[in-house]
């Protein structure tokens, strides 16, 4: 289908090519690493019943992101110019560095990752736990000081309350095939002056978290610990608060179910939302031992 020159688009078309670049994106960032998207999914994304008529404007803007290297056009799996495709093409998410990034490679870049060196008063280590095709995901807030020391995250109180509210020992916790731990930032952003944690740097999610995500398809449960998590992965969805946004899990699942923060700091809220333990923990476990059984 070949895609509309820019003097023949509509006023329409005008105003729908943010939604069209939106929706690719977000298409070919959730499909992950290797695998691709009809164009025809993402016109549906955004015109639903009337899709058909959107095709042309959602060829034109994927021809315009292949362009500016974000994504790759593809026919029979390999990658083709969009001028010369001829018939049905696919398209998919492409890497900064060129190709479709592996798990590994985005985990290596984000080991290696050194942006906070200036703001921190430690050396930054970045610190996340991934494997190819994990089925659950935490993701939490930033390692603790404790986890910095060791090098491993959740090694704390903190991380054995978790466990107990999941149902699972270290061994599983700790296995990358089963639990993908992706935390907002991934390093320790050190105390503040009443000597809480600082909060993550947002520099963390914007560099690394679409990214990593991308890389990480398949996952059947995204457990959202803590209010940055809730915020960014809810977006608009989210709830005022975090009770809210606790209590209304069912409205967000089922890929994610957002929890409080296992810190000491919410022994108070968990004994005022006696509900959290008594309806939404045996759910959680009922969940993950399922998908730890896989
Ligand atoms: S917190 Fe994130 S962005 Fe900052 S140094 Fe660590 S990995 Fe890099």
């Amino acid at each position: 289908m070949p895609a509309k020159r820019e003097e023949e688009m509509t006023d329409f078309d005008h105003k729908g090519k943010p939604a069209a670049t939106a929706a690719i994106m977000d298409l070919v960032s959730r499909r992950g690493a290797g695998k691709s998207i009809c164009p025809s999914e993402a016109a549906r994304r955004i015109g639903g019943e009337d899709w058909r008529r959107l095709m042309p404007l959602v060829r034109s803007v994927a021809e315009e992101l292949v362009d500016k290297g974000e994504i790759e056009m593809r026919q029979r799996g390999k990658p083709v110019d969009p001028k010369a495709a001829v018939g049905p093409v696919r398209l998919a998410r492409r890497s900064p560095t060129g190709g479709v990034e592996t798990v590994e490679d985005v985990a290596a870049a984000i080991r290696a990752c050194r942006i906070c060196a200036a703001q921190f008063d430690h050396e930054p280590k970045p610190i996340l736990q991934v494997g190819p095709s994990p089925r659950i995901a935490i993701y939490s807030q930033a390692p603790g000081n404790l986890a910095h020391q060791k090098g491993r995250p959740f090694q704390d109180p903190s991380g054995v309350r978790l466990r107990e509210w999941l149902g699972v020992d270290e061994a599983i916790f700790y296995d990358p095939q089963a639990f993908a731990i992706a935390p907002m930032a991934f390093c320790f952003p050190g105390y503040d002056a009443k000597g809480g944690d600082k909060p993550p740097p947002r520099i963390c999610a914007k560099t690394w978290r679409r990214r990593l995500l991308a890389a990480l398809p398949g996952l059947k449960l995204a457990l959202l610990v803590g209010s940055y998590a809730q915020e960014w992965h809810l977006g608009r969805t989210a709830a005022r608060t975090m009770t809210e946004r606790v209590r209304q899990w069912r409205d967000v699942g089922p890929l994610f179910v957002p929890l409080p923060h296992p810190s000491w700091r919410n022994n108070a809220w968990l004994r005022k939302n006696p509900w959290f333990a008594e309806e939404l923990l045996p759910e959680i476990r009922g969940r993950v031992a399922d998908l730890v059984r896989q």
